[in-house]
């Protein structure tokens, strides 16, 4: 049986585990932390990520999750910019982070060996595998280690990495009575958004321009219309995260044996909900090609041309709403919402044609 480590257990090292083992891989899963698990905050899944984790046999997602609703966007003084009507827009389903995670390591089987508490710290490669901290080897290695990646910096020591995308993001879980069907609003420099999950409470998240590093509470959105204060008072934890993504080019995905997944090859800003879904069309990815021929090298060079041109179109694509959601100035929020709206109303126009 062929041999693989994944080093990090998050979605995206998760995942591929499970895609690898479809495939008739044995697979080790190394993770620093001292045990499995989530961030208690809510998830966007977009179709073509669902299609992939049924594709790889991850079953309940569906039944885990609430389809996101056509709930539009707001001012922060309420007014729509852009209505709650149906606009015939693709969704994602929304589900809390945990129960994603432990969807996905339900379909762990006897091939697949979990090491909780385990640091990589080197990796080295020759003609026929991969070594961790001289003393782990496999035939392949995937890096799923996230954004500040031990195994991609090793590979590539001269990349700069991550890039400050100059704000911060709050997240939470509110345990509220709501009728709302959620949203964005958008003001100057900051965002706020909602939606509900399957047991009736509400992720939101907010983001604010802040400098790198510090430590912050979501106060700006205590005068915004309601439910946005009420959702931060309703939430017994709040997550502060500085927002970073990986500096353009991409390094390349594939150096001989090892593999770059998820944040680890192409982590991006948060704006289009895609960084985890990308981990997972990463993972179906692999497990297509790998099933495609028994030439290691084929398959993964296969991988990284599908993968590195769509991932790095989203990081481009985040990087641009994320400095359309931030800005500051009042003229560009102006045009900002006033073509969105105009937007919005056309693309209602063209769903009732
Ligand atoms: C505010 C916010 C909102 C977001 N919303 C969405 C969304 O709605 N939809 C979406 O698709 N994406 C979203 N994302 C992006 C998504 O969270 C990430 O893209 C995704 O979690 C990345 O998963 P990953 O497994 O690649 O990396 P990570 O989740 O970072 O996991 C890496 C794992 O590797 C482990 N690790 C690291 N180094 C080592 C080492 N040396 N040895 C062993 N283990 C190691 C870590 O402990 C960790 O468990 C959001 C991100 C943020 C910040």
């Amino acid at each position: 049986m062929s041999t693989a480590i994944v080093v990090g257990a998050g979605i995206g090292g998760v995942i591929a585990a499970v895609a690898l083992q479809r495939r008739g891989w044995q697979v080790t899963v190394l993770e620093r932390a001292p045990e499995l698990g989530e961030v208690g905050a809510g998830i966007s899944v977009w179709p073509s990520a669902v299609a992939v984790l049924e594709e790889l046999g991850v079953k309940g997602v569906e039944k885990a999750s609430v389809q996101a609703k056509p709930a539009g966007m707001r001012k922060p003084d309420g007014r729509w910019v852009v209505g709650a009507a149906d606009l015939g827009m693709e969704l994602p389903v929304m589900i809390h982070r945990a129960q994603l995670h432990d969807l996905i390591t339900a379909e762990f089987g006897p091939a697949v060996t979990v090491r909780t508490g385990y640091d990589v710290r080197t990796v080295t490669q020759d003609v026929d595998g991969v070594t961790v901290n001289g003393e782990l080897r496999a035939e392949l290695l995937v890096a799923a280690d996230g954004i500040r990646s031990v195994v991609r910096g090793a590979l590539y020591p001269q990349y700069a990495g991550p890039r400050y995308s100059g704000f911060t993001a709050y997240r939470g879980i509110a345990d509220v009575d709501l009728d709302d069907g959620g949203g964005e609003t958008w003001g100057r420099g900051q965002l706020f958004g909602f939606a509900r999950l399957i047991d009736g409470r509400f992720y939101w998240y907010g983001t604010a321009n802040r400098p790198a590093g510090t430590k912050s509470e979501p106060t700006v959105f205590e005068s915004w219309h309601d439910p946005l204060p009420r959702l931060i008072a309703g939430s017994e934890k709040i997550l502060q995260n500085d927002i970073y993504d990986l500096t353009l080019p991409l390094v390349p995905f594939v150096q001989g044996r090892v593999v770059l997944l998820g944040d680890a090859a192409h982590a991006m800003t948060p704006n289009l909900g895609r960084g985890a879904c990308s981990a997972i069309e990463d993972a179906g990815a692999l497990a297509r090609h790998l099933g495609r021929t028994s030439d290691l090298s084929a398959a993964l060079t296969a991988y990284d041309a599908e993968r590195r041109p769509a991932t790095t179109k989203l990081v481009k694509r985040s990087r641009s709403v994320g400095r359309l959601g931030q800005t500051e100035n009042p003229v560009l929020c102006t045009i900002r919402d006033a073509l969105f709206a105009v937007g919005g109303k056309l693309v209602a126009l063209r769903a009732r044609r």
